[in-house]
């Protein structure tokens, strides 16, 4: 097979009855047919064995500052070297990157294929000062991500995940590791809000932000603000109560507003409810408190 056809093999799966797979990757878990791919629509069953088709796909390059991701204590006025693929593990509903997220490789062997030395290459030729997993959800290309991190560490490039955080305990071991700064989106502080808008479940990336916090990364958190979905100062109040439970109040917080996009059509976030948010949360003793797309 030529580079250009190569598909590499996936990690976290384990074969089940009739042909199918079981990616063990993200809690959704899918179990997958011969010739299917799962909800993210870049891990597909061929022939009972479970492989990674965006590995080694980037589909966006760019160096970008490091504030856009957003990181606004982490290496602040450097660039970093970024990317990502198609595919993702959520159903946002008002997913504000959908020709990404919502992508397909219909016919893999027709994108290029950029190994992951390549990708640590092209950061040092720019001389960005580090690396990032971004603009899809990178849990749903964790191999290549791995496989790039651990030339990066070499490299001594930093390493950085923004990431839903909807990840597998098993599969965070291997990777949250070989990370430096993490920005986790956490969409809305409650079980209804996740299931209704995301297709997914609160806890898993509340723990998955709690395990970042443990493993001394750096860490920040974004929140999408809806309007009469998640912007409620009672639910703001639970989200900073978790917060400073199980983070600390240092943490910053970012809070941007929404536009209508994908299959979501109410109005954009008024500016006032993301100042009312901010003014709330410093009443609180929260000052990194960031505002964006306002
Ligand atoms: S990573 Fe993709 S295939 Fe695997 S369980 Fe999650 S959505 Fe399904």
């Amino acid at each position: 097979m030529s580079e250009k056809n190569y598909i590499h093999p996936a990690s976290w799966w384990e074969p089940c009855a009739d042909g199918k797979v079981k990616c063990r990757l993200c809690p959704h878990g899918c179990v997958i047919s011969n010739g299917h791919t799962g909800f993210c629509a870049v891990r597909e069953n061929r022939d009972g064995e479970l492989f990674s088709i965006s590995y080694g796909r980037p589909v966006a390059v760019h160096v970008d500052p490091i504030e856009k991701k957003p990181l606004a204590r982490f290496m602040p006025g450097t660039s970093t070297f970024s990317f990502g693929t198609f595919g993702c593990n959520l159903g946002c509903l008002f997913c504000q990157n959908d020709s990404l997220s919502r992508g397909k490789y219909e016919s893999p062997g027709n994108y290029d294929f950029v190994t992951p030395e390549r990708i640590v290459e092209l950061a040092q030729s720019y001389k960005s000062q580090s690396i990032s997993f971004t603009y899809n959800e990178p849990t749903v290309f964790a191999e290549y991500a791995i496989d790039v991190a651990k030339l990066a560490i070499d490299a001594k490039l930093p390493r950085v995940l923004v990431s839903n955080g909807y990840i597998t305990r098993e599969a965070a071991n291997d990777f949250y590791p070989l990370i430096d700064a993490a920005n986790i989106d956490m969409k809305g502080f409650s079980e209804d809000f996740y299931r209704e808008m995301t297709s997914s479940h609160l806890q898993p990336a509340l723990d998955s932000i709690k395990y970042l916090y443990t493993l001394g990364k750096h860490i920040e958190i974004t929140t999408l603000i809806i309007p009469n979905k998640n912007d409620s100062i009672e639910m703001l109040n639970n989200w900073l109560d978790w917060v400073e439970q199980n983070l600390d109040k240092t943490v910053p917080l970012h809070f941007s507003a929404y536009h209508p996009c994908y299959k979501y059509t109410a109005p954009a976030t008024p500016r006032e409810t993301l100042l009312a948010i901010r003014s709330q949360a410093q009443s609180r003793g929260f000052n990194e408190v960031f505002l964006g797309n306002i």
